[in-house]
């Protein structure tokens, strides 16, 4: 098998197949990567932000060598380098606040709703997903929720994975319970370079001085991100959820805006597309970079060459695609919507229309 490489000026026909593949395949796991944030990567995206406008060429290429740095997890074991990296990281967490959901989000969170999407797995720790009104989380299967109504499980269920954790939580080092950052004084501790202690660690500590016993060791709280070297406590979790939804027999693999440079996305994608060949189905990527096809050409059949969100609008005017769902983003529309609401479920963001006839629910399954 050869990777089919699709042109924008050449194979029109071929677009149009793909667009038939979201009634036809269904059942639709995602993985993605920066490539689906791209404005909140650019020049004057949120990470160009955190580290202040570059003033020339070379400024930008050392301050995107010391960004990367900042995702090594050798930066905590330094301490110059680790109050540098908490300033950084709390620089990016406030750019992201700002951030809005891409077109390609609110285009994941339309297949949610027409009980397309099995899942989202993502690379990125942006929480756009999430403002897009997907719920973030690493259990397939809750007993509880498993009692409830079709449509509650639908929404109640998790169904994006942030593979590398998330920058909207902070995580005790000790005891590894989450906490907001916007909770306390964290954020103003953070912006100076310093570890807030973890308030349960500390509170059990006290409680054991009332009683009269020693006190204990105080965790400190640290962005819940998986840095580059470190153990990811949640393998075991990830490995299950994957698991759980090769079980579904997805029919296609979307793989958006990543170039799958890291291994675990790697072998992530290799088991996807297994599972989705076995079921008579097909891997679609999309992505400016062309992925190798020495290491591809047996996972990945169609390579379109074109920015996710640009694709996402195209997609929407082709005939081929489902007539319920070409409003299901708006142009222009992720620029001026606000992105989520107190309740957390994607807000007016439900200008996301008319997808729910779309024939599979996988919450019957
Ligand atoms: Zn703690």
């Amino acid at each position: 098998m050869t990777i089919t490489h699709i042109r924008l000026d050449a194979d029109n026909g071929l677009l149009d197949y793909i667009a038939t593949l979201f009634t036809t395949a269904s059942k639709t796991v995602v993985i993605t990567g920066a490539g689906i944030s791209q404005d909140f990567r650019s020049r004057t995206g949120a990470f160009s932000k955190a580290l202040g406008a570059p003033t020339n060429r070379r400024k930008a290429a050392r301050d995107a060598r010391w960004g990367r740095d900042m995702f090594q997890s050798s930066v905590l074991r330094h301490e110059g380098q680790s109050a540098a990296f908490y300033s950084y990281m709390t620089r990016l967490h406030q750019s992201i606040k700002r951030a809005r959901p891409t077109e390609t989000h609110l285009f994941l969170r339309a297949l949610r709703d027409a009980g397309i999407l099995v899942r989202e797995y993502t690379q990125n720790i942006d929480t756009l997903s999430e403002q897009a009104g997907l719920l973030a989380g690493m259990s397939p299967i809750d007993a509880d929720l498993e009692k409830r109504g079709k449509r509650e499980r639908r929404d109640r269920r998790p169904h994006c994975v942030p593979l590398h954790g998330s920058l909207h939580y902070l995580r005790c080092t000790l005891c590894s319970r989450r906490h907001s950052w916007d909770n306390g004084n964290h954020e103003l501790k953070t912006m100076d370079g310093y570890a807030p202690d973890c308030p349960d660690c500390a509170d059990a500590s006290v409680r054991r001085v009332r009683k009269g016993k020693r006190p204990i060791t105080v965790g400190r709280l640290r962005p819940d991100i998986v840095l580059y070297g470190e153990a990811d406590s949640r393998t075991a979790d990830i490995i299950s959820m994957v698991q759980h939804d090769r079980s579904l027999k997805p029919r296609l693999l979307l793989i958006l805006g990543t170039s799958l440079s890291t291994h675990g996305v790697k072998s992530l994608v290799r088991d996807f597309a297994r599972t989705v060949h076995d079921s008579g189905g097909v891997v679609v990527m999309v992505n400016r970079t062309q992925p190798a096809s020495s290491t591809w050409d047996r996972f990945i059949n169609y390579w379109v060459e074109w920015d996710c969100d640009a694709w996402v609008r195209d997609l929407m005017l082709r005939q081929s695609f489902p007539s319920k769902a070409t409003e299901l983003v708006r142009p222009g529309h992720a620029a001026d919507e606000p992105a989520i609401d107190e309740n957390g479920s994607g807000g007016s963001n439900g200008a996301i229309l008319g997808s729910r006839e779309w024939p599979i629910d996988l919450t019957s399954d």
